[in-house]
Formats: C-alpha cells, structure tokens, sequence
C-alpha cells in the first residue's frame, strides 16, 4: 500500500477523483482517503502547509495504516537553472534549511535523532517514477529538496539554500515528511513540480502556475499507481 501526502487540496483533489472504492477515515484532523488506483492501494492525506502540519500527517498515516510507501507530491520553488515552471524534481534526498545549531558546534541542517543533514529517499521508486517523467516527455531532474517554513521569494534566500544545501528545490513539507519516515523505517519520495523559481518574482508566480505545476505532479503519479 502506498501513502500520499500534498500539503494542499490542489495537490492531491485530482488524485482522490481518479480513487475506487473510496472510504475515510479522519485522525488527528487529518482525513484519509483510502481507495484503489488501478491496481495500487492507496490512501491519500492533504496534510496542510508547513513542516510540523507535514509530520504529524506522516506520523498519523505510519502508526493507522503502516504504508509500504510514502510518496509527497506537490509544487515547489525552483533553485536551479534547469528547472523551469512546469519541470520536475524527483528527491534523490532532503534537507531541511531552517534547522541550525552551529552555534552549539553542530553542522548546519544536522538534525537531531536523525544524526543527518540530507536524508536519502527510495532510490528504487524514484527510479520507476523517473522512467514515466521521461516517456511523458517532460524535464526533470534528480536533487535535493530542501524544506523550511518559509515561503522563499527574494534571491539572497534563495542563494543562502543554494550555497549551504546544494539544494534543486525548495518548499515547505518534504523534509519533514522525510524525517518521519526515517525514523519510522518507512520508505519515501518526493516528486514536485517547479510553480516559481523563489526568486522576487515568485509571488507572482507561485498563484499564477500552482495549478499547472500540480497538474503535473499529478498526471506523473497516476500514472506510477496505475
Ligand atoms: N497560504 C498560501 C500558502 C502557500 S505556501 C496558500 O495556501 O496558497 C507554498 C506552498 O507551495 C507550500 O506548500 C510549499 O511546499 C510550496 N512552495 C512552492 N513554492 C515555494 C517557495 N518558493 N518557497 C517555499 N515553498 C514553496
């Protein structure tokens, strides 16, 4: 069975309208839809933006229906010229680029527990899902993904990411979704598509392409489910 996570309706509506067999269940505020998709079990969650709503969907969806798979889909903000509006990043890991105890002698980004700056994701699925992204003819590129709850718009924010974390995106969930699946032992993926580049012009961009970009996201997952 594989677990989605989007942070937003946008994100993941158009993937619960393609489930059969549908059935909900809420907990902690969060409703699941658990359906069939193709052949693929499923069970969908819109966690809400941000780092801490992301963990406790990921947390909550472990512990209820123990996924195989957890897959975060969704949009994010470009940091590489390659990437353009529209083109996707697969994570070949995450990071998250708010967390910082260098002044305790830490590295920066080093999250506790985890013991990890970048936290690897399941090269296996982003492999099958990076073979679909070719056949539909779109760009993509492996790189890590980096979260912080922070919407990044100006390009000294983003050159800080760029510098620290070698980073091909950034956004607001997928970091923390990865740190709970490791912890758990649960593999994961994180597939966006670019809606700005997280520059001045991303609060422009970001309401203008959303929807494209989560087209995108989408159109590739149901393809991997089916
Ligand atoms: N209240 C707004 C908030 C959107 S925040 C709304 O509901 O529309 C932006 C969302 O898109 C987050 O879920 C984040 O993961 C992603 N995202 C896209 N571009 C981003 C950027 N430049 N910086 C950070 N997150 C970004």
């Amino acid at each position: 069975m594989i677990g989605i996570i989007g942070a937003m309706e946008i994100e993941v509506a158009g993937l619960i309208s393609e489930g059969k067999n549908i059935s909900c269940k809420t907990v902690s505020g969060i409703d699941f839809t658990s359906c069939t998709i193709g052949k693929t079990e499923v069970v969908i969650a819109m966690a809400g933006i941000g780092k801490v709503n992301a963990a406790l969907c990921t947390e909550a969806m472990i512990l209820t229906f123990a996924p195989d798979l957890i897959i975060n889909t969704g949009v994010a903000g470009s940091l590489s010229s390659d990437l353009n509006i529209g083109d996707v990043v697969i994570a070949d890991s995450i990071c998250q680029h708010d967390f910082n105890t260098t002044q305790l002698g830490d590295e920066l980004g080093l999250l506790p527990r985890v013991n990890l700056v970048k936290v690897p994701t399941d090269k296996n699925a982003s492999e099958q899902i990076a073979k679909i992204i070719e056949a539909n003819g779109i760009n993509y590129k492996f790189g890590t993904v980096a979260s912080g709850d922070q919407f990044i718009s100006s390009q000294d924010a983003k050159n800080y990411i760029i510098d620290n974390f070698q980073a091909s995106a950034c956004e607001m969930e997928g970091g923390s979704i990865g740190h709970v699946c490791y912890l758990n032992k649960t593999p994961f993926v994180v597939l966006r598509a670019m809606s700005d580049s997280a520059n001045e012009g991303a609060c422009d961009d970001f309401p203008a392409f959303c929807e494209l970009a989560s087209k995108n996201s989408i159109k590739i997952l149901l393809e991997f489910l089916k």
